[in-house]
């Protein structure tokens, strides 16, 4: 079968590879959407936790082709959402409920194999049945982190809320905040691509993040918003998100920042504003209700991704990303798999 491996740092190519056979509790899955994530892009920089070489793509959504002897809830055909993130349960965090903390962890598509190549065996336990287009599944694992770091906020209906950021990771939030949550939300980006994808979906308040934003934001709402969130990986939008952040606000620092920048913040500005500052890693419980919002498109996730790519153009999209090049959402597709849907 052909696969894409990140040999090491730097060095991504197409392989040949065996096909992999389920072992007694695993599943064969046929990936047929698969996006490309910033970890990807960061394990192909070097900066990663796992060891080399890997076969990455954590975020997917295919067909189960076999079932290992003892599965007994899944059958081939069956299409399924992955949940990439496999916890121990054993552990003192996975004991205290908190199983993003769990200390042996290990992922499908980083510490093993994942969903860029033609098949992939992954631990049953692991698969969430999917109804729906798997260009809308591929999202399940994105919307469970986004879905857990609003958790960690408290939120009322009408909260003004500003979103940093009109990536994928950026539009989630803007869906949740706006048709889930009945927030008042303003999303604010640098690129004008991704503003005119932001404001398609959310056509009231996009704010292009120019010399003209910060007038823009205070006019919008002069208080400061009540919740901000980072969704950029930026420490200038981080530090634009606290100059607009409301006495009593909460900030959500949800984007992966480089290890070696810091932020400098009075400590006094954080004390008098009674300001509550979250961060968030990966999810708990959450990934079956964001296969059920996906399945329902009340969270809509295929509008999110602007090219769709065969395994062998992955390697090149790689290093393009990896160059820090913007080419916004990306997804592997099986293009027998949408062609014969087409027909
Ligand atoms: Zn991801
Ligand atoms: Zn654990």
């Amino acid at each position: 079968m052909n696969a894409v491996q990140i040999k090491t740092a730097g060095e991504v190519e197409l392989i040949q590879e065996a096909l992999p056979v389920a072992a007694d509790n695993e599943i064969r899955v046929q990936p047929l959407s698969a996006g490309i994530c910033g970890t990807d892009v960061h394990i192909l920089q070097g900066d990663f936790i796992g060891s080399y070489p890997v076969i990455p793509g954590h975020e997917f959504c295919g067909r189960i082709e076999a079932t290992g002897p003892s599965v007994q809830n899944l059958r081939p055909g069956d299409m399924v959402a992955i949940d990439p993130n496999i916890r121990c349960g054993v552990c003192s965090r996975c004991r205290e409920g908190r199983i993003n903390l769990c200390e042996r962890y290990e992922a499908i598509g980083v510490t093993r194999p994942g969903a860029f190549a033609d098949r992939v065996c992954v631990p049953a336990a692991q698969a969430h049945r999917f109804h729906g287009d798997p260009q809308d599944g591929a999202f399940a694992e994105p919307l469970a982190c986004v879905l857990y770091g609003l958790h960690r906020l408290e939120i009322q209906p009408d909260t003004r809320v500003a979103i940093w950021g009109g990536g994928s990771i950026g539009l989630l939030h803007l869906q949740v905040c706006s048709r889930l949550l009945g927030c008042r939300v303003t999303l604010i980006e640098s690129d004008p691509v991704c503003l005119v994808k932001a404001r398609k979906l959310h056509p009231e308040k996009a704010v292009l993040n120019d010399s003209h934003a910060d007038k823009t934001l205070r006019e919008l709402c002069p208080q400061g918003f009540e919740i901000g969130i980072d969704a950029t990986g930026n420490i200038a939008a981080v530090k634009q998100l606290f100059s607009h952040l409301r006495r009593g606000g909460q900030a959500l620092l949800f984007g992966v920042y480089p290890q070696n920048k810091e932020l400098s913040i009075s400590p006094f500005q954080i004390f008098l504003n009674d300001w509550k500052i979250v961060g968030s890693v990966t999810y708990r419980y959450e990934f079956s209700r964001a296969v059920a919002l996906l399945e329902s498109g009340s969270i809509r996730g295929a509008a999110l991704v602007d090219h769709r790519i065969g395994l062998p153009e992955l390697p090149d999209f790689l290093h393009r990303l990896a160059a820090g090049e913007r080419l916004g959402k990306v997804q592997v597709v099986c293009s027998d798999f949408f062609k014969k849907k087409i027909k």
